[in-house]
């Protein structure tokens, strides 16, 4: 088979990868393997299976071995915010990490998961209505970053439904008076006056119980937004899409948080497309 060489990397090549454990489910380095390859990018983009054990270790090989930085995913994301020399402020905020750009020889910890949410928000439901209440279902680790995204977009109250009632109280303690715990099973009856409900549970994905919610209460003119992307169109989408709401799916959530890292490694800005998004529908697919 002949090969192209400028589809090869040279010696030269900017490389970053993933460091999770285990990794092998990551969709990140079919991710940013697209934009290297459209963009005709000289660099790699890898996955860096690495036990909880080594991570510190891991992290600082990222210096001697040369590399732009990585993403961190389950379980390292809180685990690395020890290891880095300097956190963005939303990566203090968040206590988690993301993205690692390595920086003249320092680890610069960031974190692309707000941005990712809002970032793909604005592009699907452009105008949603920011100046009412938003309602978030889930008190994990994704709602911890949706939370800071929704209260730094303006967002008069953030209503969170968690089936425990005290990981919600924590986001309050830790963000503010605009985040408003309430219990799980108000959950219909908090959507009356809202603008956006986010599902940030695991609720509703393939393999996990269903998401029971009722949407008769939730206004016409919002916006459902569930972060579960398998399966893409999740019941409550379904639901959300018959009462006359615009909805917006998880999967550009993790396309447009990739965006910040890949920016800061390979010095482009990557876009997300219609083909990368069937790329990534066709490896899941898969
Ligand atoms: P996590 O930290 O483990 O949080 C899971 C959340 O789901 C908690 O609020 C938990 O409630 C709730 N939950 C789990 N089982 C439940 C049940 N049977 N009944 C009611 N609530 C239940 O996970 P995470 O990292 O936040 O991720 C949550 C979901 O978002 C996952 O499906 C993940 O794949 C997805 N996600 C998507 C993106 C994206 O880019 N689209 C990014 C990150 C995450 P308790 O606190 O009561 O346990």
């Amino acid at each position: 088979m002949p090969i192209d060489p400028d589809s090869l990397p040279s010696g030269a090549a900017r490389v970053a990868g993933v460091m999770g454990w285990p990794v092998h489910h990551s969709r990140s380095p079919r991710l940013h393997g697209y934009w290297l390859r459209e963009l005709r990018i000289d660099g790699v983009y890898i996955p860096l299976p690495v036990h909880p054990d080594r991570l510190g270790p891991a992290l600082r090989a990222l210096v001697d071995l040369g590399f732009a930085g990585c993403n961190l995913t389950i379980p390292h994301k809180e685990a690395a915010v020890s290891y880095m020399d300097e956190l963005s402020d939303t990566a203090d905020r968040l206590g988690a990490v993301n993205t690692v750009i390595v920086r003249d020889s320092r680890l610069y910890g960031d974190n692309s998961d707000g941005f990712g949410f809002t970032a793909h928000l604005e592009a699907t439901a452009p105008a949603w209505p920011a100046d009412r209440p938003a309602v978030v279902l889930g008190a994990g680790g994704a709602a911890r970053a949706i939370c800071i995204a929704l209260i730094d977009r303006g967002v008069p109250a953030v209503r969170i439904a968690n089936r425990t009632f005290e990981k919600a109280e924590v986001l309050r303690h830790a963000f503010g008076e605009r985040i408003q715990p309430v219990p799980w099973n108000t959950r219909d009856q908090v959507l009356a006056d809202a603008g956006l409900l986010v599902n940030s549970t695991s609720l509703g994905m393939t393999g996990q119980n269903p998401l029971e919610i009722n949407l008769k209460r939730f206004p016409a003119d919002g916006v459902v937004y569930d972060i579960v992307y398998a399966p893409l169109q999740t019941d409550l989408l379904k639901q959300a899409a018959a009462h006359g709401c615009r909805t917006v799916d998880g999967l550009g959530m993790l396309l447009h948080q990739a965006r910040p890292p890949f920016a800061a490694w390979f010095g482009v800005e990557p876009t997300v497309t219609d083909a990368l998004r069937a790329a990534i529908v066709q490896d899941l697919a898969g």
